[in-house]
């Protein structure tokens, strides 16, 4: 990818994507410059590390004037690969398969899921958005011939590492699992694991348990400063 040849770090590459939707949001609201605080307060990273992290993009804010939206859009076009569409693939065609094929990303333009596989027989054949549902007979067959590198698992936990068995063995790179099952994989496949009911049990107890104690929490070690 273009992020690996200019040597930005991992997690600065991770962060692109979301500076580059909120840049895009704020040029087409007229916007030509923007503050490192600004940025801070939408994209919820502190304002250091934006301005590290485009430091590593060579856009250096000058103060009291900010960034240049349009130089940083620019490079994010470039870096993000804009202009090449990602075919991703979609195995799984049940209740959250079916939303992110209607969802299909279509506010980031340079990724699209354009095949999906199931092994339902009155699923296959069928069409969500534009996406035509294909027997997962055809996975291989398709995948490898379409180039596919990135696939979305949404298939039920207990068939997940049997059809990741079979992922191995074709081109694909990465594989982005929202099923509850760890996966078995080799290091030349990269699993980004999103288990939603997790993030969202765990966030319910949070909720619960922690969001009206961080300012007595912050207040009681203050106390304790005080003390020392
Ligand atoms: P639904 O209500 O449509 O069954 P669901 O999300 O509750 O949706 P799941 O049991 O999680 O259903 O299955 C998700 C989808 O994965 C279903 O469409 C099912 O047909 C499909 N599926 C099951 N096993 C496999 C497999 N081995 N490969 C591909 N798809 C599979």
């Amino acid at each position: 990818m273009a992020t690996e040849q200019l040597r930005i770090p991992k997690a600065t590459a991770k962060r692109l994507p979301l500076y580059y939707r909120f840049l895009q949001n704020l040029y087409q609201s007229g916007k030509l410059r923007v503050s490192s605080a600004e940025l801070s307060e939408a994209v919820k990273v502190d304002s250091a590390t934006i301005r590290r992290d485009f430091s590593y993009f060579g856009a250096l804010g000058k103060k009291g004037y900010g960034y240049n939206v349009q130089y940083l859009l620019n490079f994010f076009q470039k870096t993000l690969d804009q202009d090449a569409l990602t075919k991703v693939a979609l195995i799984g065609v049940g209740n959250l398969g079916t939303a992110l094929l209607r969802y299909n990303f279509t506010k980031n333009n340079n990724t699209k899921i354009c095949y999906a596989f199931d092994t339902n027989e009155s699923k296959i054949g069928t069409q969500i958005s534009d996406v035509t549902v294909y027997s997962l007979d055809q996975l291989e067959e398709i995948l490898n011939k379409e180039e596919i590198q990135v696939v979305i698992l949404t298939v039920p936990a207990q068939a997940a590492q049997s059809v990741t068995d079979r992922l191995v063995k074709t081109r694909v790179k990465g594989i982005l699992n929202f099923t509850p099952a760890r996966l078995n994989v080799p290091s030349s496949i990269n699993v980004h694991h999103i288990d939603l009911a997790v993030e969202l049990q765990s966030f319910v107890y949070f909720i619960k348990n922690y969001s009206n104690e961080s300012e007595d929490t912050e207040e009681v070690e203050e106390n304790e400063k005080t003390r020392i």
